[in-house]
């Protein structure tokens, strides 16, 4: 199955100011450009969700739970030469704060 995380969770940084990057609240990917952004069922954008995890109007697997998409990430994270025990530990902290899995 194809899911999200081509590039695995985005270190959060939330005391810049100007600068708020958004992350995808559902895989923790962030999300530099609009291109990246998922896309409404009216063809408009989501920004809160990226497009390989909201592609049109709905998740691209919506019973996915939280330990799920960690376990899909993981080895996203690993392919870009994080450690498994590493990519693990960051989508644990990173993911259960994301709005897609409170
Ligand atoms: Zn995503």
């Amino acid at each position: 199955m194809t899911v999200c995380c081509h590039i695995g969770p985005a270190k959060i940084e939330v005391s810049k100011e100007d600068e708020i990057m958004k992350i995808c609240q559902s895989c923790g990917m962030p999300m530099q450009t609009e291109e990246v952004y998922g896309n409404n069922a009216d063809g408009t954008k989501n920004d809160e969700y990226c497009v390989y995890c909201f592609p049109k109007g709905e998740f691209v697997d919506p019973n996915a739970t939280l330990e799920e998409m960690i376990e899909t990430c993981v080895p996203f994270m690993v392919q870009q030469g994080v450690s498994e025990e590493k990519a693990r530990e960051e989508l644990n902290a990173v993911l259960p704060g994301l709005k897609r899995w409170k």
